[in-house]
């Protein structure tokens, strides 16, 4: 057997990436898949970002970027989120510019915990926190959400958690896999504690313009400056924008920290891809470009309606998470569980087997009673699929 280093000991395949993979294949045999497994928009990236992105391609800016970053690129990200949070002053300088959120987010790991650290991680949490820390060596000590708070945790649950080795919190919000939101007054209360304690507040935001509430989704740069001496912000275009393939994200950290990943960064894959990173640009100081927000947050609100409707009227008394942001919609299944589904992949397993359809099992999310559907998909697509699940859910 081919032995492996210890770096994996803990490695685990995305869950996520896995079933959705298992659906094409399907598909690709002409079964007939409805594929609601997976984490992108199903939007075109708008015109105006793929635009700068053919440009930049066209006039040569195909080399190596700043390890960092292009400075208009953190310049327009420093003047959009200061906008988006009244007008607060934002620092360029403070912006790492990474190949997707997700490696701003292993950047941050990486760069501040440590062998022995412990980090805290709400549940259900997204499917990468808890490997990026082992990752780092790091503990993560996952802590559950109460289902009456929508799955989310407060001062109280993650103190209960906390020990003399804690270091750290990963909080996402919109949170992926339910859609719950954390209101300001949650965030800061929980800033609050992480800087009383003295750990690192990790703020996954990748979905804060995916919203249904009025205006982006409360952030921890709607906080007072003190509060963010302690925190990174994860930020990035994949969702918003419908730019997941452009691999753009970006984190906003304080300075020494900032130089710490850039560090990390600038070992394993230098500046991220030059021509996407124009294409952010963009999508970051285009105006024009609000009107395709604008758009993709109206449809994605419609869907959200569907499904919740649905689930209403014909499974009614199955548990949900009502989302407030993001296109997931997390409902409860333990109710149907015997002897041959014993858990949320079995389930899954199951309806993708006899009812077409494809969703991710909650064990990816750290809890095995509940599962994700991915709204991101067409409302004809979503009516069919809705008929085939509640279907499935009366037989079992
Ligand atoms: N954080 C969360 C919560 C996500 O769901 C995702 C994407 N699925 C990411 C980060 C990573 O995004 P990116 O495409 O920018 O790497």
């Amino acid at each position: 057997m081919t032995r492996l280093s210890k770096n994996l000991e803990y490695l685990k395949p995305s869950e996520t990436l896995a079933i959705s993979q298992l659906a094409q294949q399907k598909r690709a045999a002409g079964e007939d898949v409805i594929d609601l497994s997976a984490g992108e928009p199903d939007f075109e990236t708008p015109k105006i970002a793929s635009d700068a992105g053919i440009r930049a391609i066209q006039q040569g800016k195909t080399h190596y970027p700043p390890n960092a970053g292009l400075l208009d690129l953190r310049a327009a990200a420093a003047r959009h989120f200061s906008l988006l949070s009244g007008g607060r002053p934002v620092n360029a300088d403070n912006f790492v510019v990474s190949t997707g959120a997700k490696q701003s987010l292993f950047n941050a790991c990486f760069a501040l915990f440590g062998s022995g650290d412990q980090v805290l991680v709400p549940a259900p949490y997204w499917v990468s926190y808890p490997q990026m820390l082992r990752f780092a060596r790091a503990e993560p000590i996952v802590v559950p959400g109460a289902i009456e708070w929508s799955l989310k945790v407060g001062v109280d649950d993650l103190e209960r958690a906390s020990t003399v080795r804690t270091r750290g919190v990963i909080l996402c919000s919109p949170v992926n896999p339910t859609g719950a939101v954390y209101t300001r007054a949650e965030l800061k209360a929980i800033a609050t504690w992480a800087r009383e304690k003295d750990i690192w507040l990790i703020a996954d935001e990748i979905y804060r313009r995916i919203h249904y509430g009025t205006g982006p989704a409360p952030s921890v740069l709607d906080l007072p400056d003190e509060l963010l001496e302690r925190t990174v912000l994860i930020t990035g275009v994949s969702k918003a924008y419908a730019m997941t393939g452009w691999r753009v994200g970006l984190a906003l950290a304080p300075n020494p920290v900032a130089k710490a990943m850039a560090g990390v960064q600038s070992h394993i894959t230098s500046g991220a891809a030059q021509p996407s990173q124009w294409a952010a640009t963009a999508a970051f100081s285009d105006e024009r470009i609000e009107e395709d927000v604008a758009r993709m947050v109206e449809e994605f609100r419609h869907r959200r309606d569907l499904v919740v409707r649905h689930f209403r009227t014909h499974l009614s008394g199955v548990e949900f998470v009502e989302p407030v942001g993001a296109f997931y919609f997390f409902f409860r299944v333990d109710h149907l569980f015997n002897d041959d589904i014993t858990g949320a992949a079995k389930f899954c397993e199951a309806l993708l087997n006899t009812a077409g359809i494809a969703l991710v099992p909650g064990e990816a999310f750290g809890d095995k009673r509940w599962v994700r559907l991915s709204y991101a998909a067409s409302a004809h697509d979503l009516d069919q699929a809705m008929d085939r699940l509640s279907g499935f859910m009366r037989k079992g």
